[in-house]
């Protein structure tokens, strides 16, 4: 059961009214502009605005961020308003000539980055890649359940969905010294990322319980590895060239509030944290991944299974005093469930190249290969029942360039 809107919406395609998740968009000859996904079309915010149906002179931009940073009573304001125009009939000879099919825009990078930070926050990924990495060893540190680990990213390579991957170069490990090259060993990671909306003074940390004043949504990232390039640079400060290269986010931010439906309570956190990363909120989010490689799905990871959780990352983030920007975008970490087929990575996937996966055509994988195409999609459950879609992430691997 869906709630009812005039739009046509095939029930199946995750862009119900209960979602509308904000995106960039533009037409040949046209300066780009916000939009709101609703079935197959996009609605013109700009033009809604300009027609007086809306509030808000955030629409006719090239990015999110003007209404980001507008804060979560315009957000919300916003929300009920589309709703009740692309719900109630009487409103569709207005509203109804600001759609547009999707196949006639062009979806761009939906936020100006800011910062970039990305996480490791599942406990199935870190432990498969310690096993991995430190045979012998334990295979979590020390330091991982009494702190959400991660690593400042690069924002200028963050790229929307689409945007062809060139295999990067880098060094590798070699049997007499480094040798350079493109990666052999390019990777996918399957992750979910939320968007800061309002900034935060220098020095005032973000407690959890304020974690809705500050993040405007939620997005799917794919964070773009070369395992050789990192396995031999990242000793001993992590990650730097193997990651830097790019990173793909979807189209559309679904807002914090079409996500309440999915939030369910996270894996028992045994040691208690410290209480600056206590939370009085279950903020696990059930969405349903999907890995698919070249049109055949290679993996299914459960985002619910996730140790740390969004809020406590994002307090954790700023309890130093560092303060968040619009824009800022922070990324889950790979997200794997317990199972083989729920893993996030070809690294955990093929267990470091052991164990290749088959693909639809019957030729096999152990890392990414040129001309490959890699799709993430999510789902999370609404109020009504129904299923909504975070837009998909796509990108096709094209050789390299040095
Ligand atoms: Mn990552």
């Amino acid at each position: 059961m869906t709630t009812v809107t005039w739009v046509e919406v095939n029930e199946d395609s995750g862009f119900g009214v209960e979602n509308l998740p904000y995106g960039v968009f533009s037409r040949p000859g046209e300066l780009p502009r916000v939009g709101v996904a609703i079935g197959e079309h996009v609605l013109d915010l700009a033009e809604l605005a300009t027609a007086g149906l809306i509030e808000g002179r955030w629409f006719a931009s090239g990015s999110l961020n003007a209404f980001m940073a507008a804060g979560r009573a315009s957000w919300q304001a916003n929300r009920t308003r589309l709703t009740e125009l692309l719900t109630d009939e009487s409103h569709r000879p207005q509203v109804e000539p600001h759609l547009i099919p999707l196949r006639d825009v062009e979806l761009l990078r939906p936020i100006e980055v800011a910062d970039y930070v990305d996480f490791y926050a599942s406990e199935h990924h870190a432990t498969n890649m310690g096993r991995m990495l430190r045979p012998g060893g334990d295979a979590l540190l020390p330091n991982w359940k009494h702190l959400p680990v991660g690593y400042h990213g690069r924002s200028g390579t963050v790229f929307p969905s689409g945007t062809p991957i060139v295999r990067p170069s880098g060094q590798r490990r070699g049997e007499s010294g480094p040798t350079f090259g493109p990666t052999l060993k390019l990777d996918i990671e399957a992750e979910v990322g939320f968007v800061a909306g309002v900034p935060s003074a220098p020095g005032h940390p973000v407690a959890t319980g304020d974690f809705r004043d500050h993040i405007f949504g939620f997005t799917l990232v794919n964070d773009w590895s070369a395992r050789d390039v990192q396995g031999w640079e990242g000793q001993p400060l992590g990650p730097f060239l193997a990651k830097s290269f790019a990173t793909s986010i979807s189209p559309w931010i679904t807002p914090v509030a079409a996500l309440e439906a999915a939030r369910v309570a996270p894996p028992p956190q045994d040691p208690v944290p410290l209480p600056y990363l206590h939370c009085d909120e279950p903020w696990a989010l059930d969405l349903d991944i999907e890995v698919l490689i070249n049109g055949q799905t290679v993996s299914r990871p459960p985002f619910s299974t996730m140790y740390w959780t969004a809020p406590q990352q994002l307090a954790h983030a700023t309890v130093n005093g560092a303060s968040l920007r619009t824009g800022d975008l922070f990324a889950s970490g790979t997200v794997s469930g317990p199972e083989r087929l729920q893993r996030g990575c070809l690294m955990e996937l093929t267990w470091n190249g052991r164990e290749p996966v088959e693909l639809a055509d019957g030729t096999k994988r152990t890392f990414l290969e040129d001309g490959d195409t890699v799709i993430l999609r999510a789902t999370a459950p609404t109020p009504t029942g129904s299923r909504l879609a975070l837009g998909e992430v796509v990108g096709t691997i094209v050789p390299a360039t040095t």
